[in-house]
Formats: C-alpha cells, sequence, structure tokens
C-alpha cells in the first residue's frame, strides 16, 4: 500500500459494547497494525437522545481492557479533533454550508406525508423521498418559506450506478435509481448522522472503511457524497469500504442487543482472559489456518490479509468462546492466573484486600491444584472458597448435599472420619493410604462413590480440587470437624 493506512473506531455510546462491535474494531486494529498503519478513535454521539456517559466510559474500559489501542482520538487526542461528534457540531454546519453553495445539495421542504401520498397517487413501489424539491422554482420556494416551513438539506443522488470494491466482498453495485436523495440535515439545521459519519472519515482522513455488513446499504450514498467532498477539496479521496459479516445468534437470527451473549464486557465479568475473548471474536470472518483455531494477537496482526475474511454470516457460538478462552488460559503460568484471579477472590471476599500473609501463603499452594482446572478466572472463587472460608461461615452446596449424603454416604464419611483421626502425621500420601484402606479395601467401594461423599463432606460441592491435596491444605483439625458437621 502507498498511502499510509488509516483505520478508525467509530462506535455509538448507546447501551453496553455488543460483540459484533468489539469484532469490527479486532479486524480494523488488525489490520492497521499488520499495515503499520494508524488508528483514529472517534465517539459517534451524534445521536444525543441515546448516547450515555456510561455507555462512553463502558466502551473504553472495554478496548483497554482488550488492548485495542489507538493512536489518536478520544483520550490521546491528535491533529484532526475534537473526536467526539458533539463537539464537531461547527465543522458539520460550516461543510453543510459549502455543500448548500455547491449543485450536490438542494433544500427540501416536503413533509412526510406529502411524500407518501405523492408515492402513492404515482403507484410508485419505490419507498423513500422523490425527488420534489430538486428544481423548485424561485416562486414555489418563496411560497413554501412564506408558509413557515423551515428546509432541510438533501443530497443529489447522481443518476446511473455506483459501484465500489469492497475489500471483503469484491464488485458491489447499486442503482441509484433505487437509492433516494437523501437528507443530510435536520430542518432545525442539525447535521444527520448521514453526513457527519463521511465527513469525519474525509477529515481524519481515514482510507480504510472496515465495517459491519448491516451498514452496506449506506456505502453508496456515503460514496456519492465523498465524490462531492473531493470536489469541494474537503476529501483528499474516497476510501476503501469492507464489509465485515454478520454475527449470528442462535437460530440464524442476527445475535441482538436482547440477547445476554452479546454484551462482551459479561465476558470479562465472568473471568474470560482478554486472549480469550480476542482469539474467539477474531475467528468470526476470519481464521489462521484451517487445522488452527488458537492464536495470539501477535500472530493474528502477522498474518491478517483483509482478503481471507470470509463474508458469510458467522455463527457466535459460546461453547467454543469458552473452550478457545480454556486454551488461552492453559497458556498462561500459574502465577499469572494467579494474579489475574485475584480480583475475583477479592471481589467475592475468598480473601480480604489487602491479602493477609497467611491467606497468600494458602493461595500460593491452593493454586497449584486449580491452575489447570479453571475455564475462566472466575471459577477460582467457587473452587477456593472452601480453603479460605471460617468454619462458621462454611456451607455445602445443598443439592450435592442431599445427593451424597444418604445412608451409604453417610457411613463413608463415619469410616473416613475413623481411620482419619487415627492420622497424625497430616500429609496428601498419609491421607490418601488411610482413606484407600478405610473405604476401598475396607468398605470395597468404587473410588467414585467413596471419595465423592468425603468430597461434599469437606469442600461442600462435588467438584473440588483433588482431595487429598486439598485435606493437606485445609489442615487436620477442619478437616475432622467438617467430616464430622456432615453427619449432623
Ligand atoms: N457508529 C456506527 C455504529 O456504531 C459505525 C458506523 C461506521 O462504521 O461507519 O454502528
Ligand atoms: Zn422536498
Amino acid at each position: 500500500m502507498t498511502t499510509p493506512v488509516r483505520v478508525r473506531f467509530c462506535p455509538s455510546p448507546t447501551g453496553s459494547p455488543h460483540v459484533g462491535l468489539v469484532r469490527t474494531a479486532l479486524f480494523n486494529w488488525a489490520f492497521a497494525r499488520h499495515h503499520g498503519g494508524q488508528i483514529v478513535f472517534r465517539m459517534e454521539d451524534t445521536d444525543k437522545e441515546r448516547s450515555t456517559r456510561e455507555s462512553y466510559d463502558a466502551i473504553l474500559e472495554l478496548w483497554r481492557w482488550l488492548g485495542l489501542d489507538w493512536d489518536e482520538g478520544v483520550e490521546v487526542g491528535g491533529p484532526h479533533g475534537p473526536y467526539l461528534q458533539s463537539e464537531r457540531g461547527d465543522i458539520y454546519r460550516d461543510v453543510l454550508d459549502r455543500l448548500r453553495a455547491s449543485s450536490y445539495t438542494y433544500d427540501c421542504y416536503c413533509r412526510n406525508e406529502e411524500v407518501d401520498a405523492r408515492r402513492k397517487a404515482a403507484g410508485s413501489k419505490v419507498q423513500g423521498y422523490d425527488g420534489f424539491c430538486r428544481d423548485l422554482s424561485d416562486e414555489q420556494r418563496d411560497a413554501f418559506v412564506a408558509e413557515g416551513r423551515a428546509p432541510i438539506v438533501r443530497f443529489r443522488m447522481p443518476d446511473g450506478s455506483i459501484t465500489w470494491d469492497d475489500a471483503v466482498r469484491g464488485d458491489i453495485t447499486f442503482e441509484t435509481e433505487n437509492v433516494p436523495d437523501y437528507a443530510l440535515s435536520r430542518a432545525n439545521g442539525d447535521p444527520l448522522y448521514t453526513l457527519v459519519n463521511p465527513v469525519d472519515d474525509a477529515m481524519m482522513q481515514i482510507t480504510h472503511v472496515l465495517r459491519g455488513e448491516d451498514l452496506l446499504s449506506s456505502t453508496p450514498r456515503q460514496l456519492a457524497l465523498f465524490e462531492a467532498l473531493v470536489e469541494l477539496g474537503i476529501a483528499t479521496s474516497v476510501p476503501v469500504y469492507g464489509h465485515l459479516p454478520y454475527v449470528m445468534g442462535q437460530g440464524n437470527k442476527k445475535l441482538s442487543k436482547r440477547d445476554p451473549e452479546a454484551h462482551a464486557l459479561a465476558y470479562r465479568e465472568q473471568g474470560f482472559i482478554p486472549e480469550g475473548l480476542l482469539n474467539y471474536l477474531a475467528l468470526l470472518g476470519w481464521s489462521i489456518a484451517g487445522d488452527r483455531d488458537v492464536f495470539s494477537m501477535a500472530e493474528m496482526v502477522e498474518a491478517f490479509d483483509i482478503k481471507d475474511v470470509n463474508p458469510n454470516p458467522a455463527r457466535f457460538d459460546l461453547k467454543k468462546a469458552e473452550a478457545i478462552n480454556t486454551a488461552q488460559m492453559r497458556l498462561l503460568s500459574l502465577d499469572e492466573i494467579t494474579h489475574r484471579a485475584l480480583p475475583f477472590l477479592k471481589e467475592a471476599g475468598v480473601v480480604g484486600d489487602p491479602v493477609s500473609d497467611a491467606d497468600a501463603q494458602l493461595l500460593e499452594l491452593a493454586m497449584p491444584l486449580v491452575g489447570e482446572r479453571i475455564n475462566k478466572l472466575g471459577e477460582a472463587v467457587p473452587m477456593l472458597g472452601f480453603l479460605f472460608v471460617d468454619e462458621a461461615d462454611f456451607e455445602r452446596d445443598p443439592d450435592d448435599a442431599a445427593k451424597a449424603f444418604d445412608e451409604q454416604g453417610l457411613a463413608v464419611v463415619q469410616a473416613a472420619h475413623d481411620a482419619l483421626a487415627d492420622v497424625h502425621e497430616w500429609s496428601t500420601a498419609s491421607i490418601e493410604e488411610a482413606l484407600r484402606v478405610a473405604l476401598i479395601e475396607g468398605m470395597e467401594l468404587k473410588p467414585r462413590v467413596a471419595f465423592g461423599a468425603v468430597r461434599v463432606a469437606v469442600s461442600g460441592k462435588r467438584v473440588s480440587p483433588p482431595l487429598f491435596e486439598s485435606m493437606e491444605l485445609l489442615g487436620r483439625d477442619r478437616s475432622l470437624a467438617r467430616l464430622r458437621s456432615a453427619l449432623g
């Protein structure tokens, strides 16, 4: 590529950020980083009613957590600011004036119901504006103004067709007779999204607009406007457009804000790691190789070619997302997992904040038992809680307890207690030995049956870290006390 690549992140800060939005940002990021280009981050908060500060903060928080960094834009500044659309009103008004002074636009005085009535009377199947005000006479215009009507500014779509070479889809052509002249501003002069999005791309010198397929139908309008912006000296060139595939949810419907799996921040709350979420989102429309789906972002950047993006809709598969996260977790060192799990353990009150020396010591001994078993950081909480909890607060999962402590289960717990009461040198090996002798040999039980009830008695759950090691960490007194309390 000859000119340096410049792409943009341009979310609308409305609501909780959607995984599709993050996927789009990730592909822009990988594309820019692959080409040594720049990323501009602007906030498209033109819709004042729907834009919120919470959403803005959530987006930035998420981007930072994921490590999707940017070179220019909100928070960091740069030569093309401001980067909040709500602060660019003067810029848009100036561009609108210049467009209005040209023949690319015209003032339109129509009311929606008048347009509909004309369409109906003409038996037209085409929706939208009919071009009525394209060539108003001075008398007609004066009459509208005398009625007190305020005009909106409409873009005059050129005749013929518009074709672009989509970076993902190849040639796409629209006949402009199917693309009505569209509004650039409201009657009160406020610029509309149709204007501000391409104007910002022009003024921020964006070279590649990579965005969701849902925006594809607006591209012919934007390309036509871009020609005008180039002509007026506002844009230097027209960007390359590429439309990334839809992200589908269950039942082949687009993943919508209403689907719980759509909310990107929820993954962080559950304890996905950024490496895992990014790796999974990368697979929504791209792959590094046919036989490989676990990779780092450095590898993605190295390999990313926009031409390899698959235009077909990508299905969001939560199971697969979790499996990828697990695979990425396994690549972290135990120290790293401990470090990242700590906020979850603090938040849940498993350890204090700051962590006491005793808890820190216990954690160091306990993490090796669970590090390879947890698929998300949040799972450290239920896995480790029983080791840290005060005896007075220790509780068992009621379902697991009901299942485990039937007649046989209680007999097992009693036998385990009696065998362990004789063990004085308390180690994993001696605990295991005593329990095997008493339960497997003595009671002739299968290990699953034998140790299941003991596990629920001491850990409170059917699923726990390895039993004998856990009991060693729990200590002799607490282990025996829990076995006794299980007996009621
Ligand atoms: N702000 C738009 C959105 O969040 C993105 C528009 C674009 O990428 O051109 O849907
Ligand atoms: Zn009109």
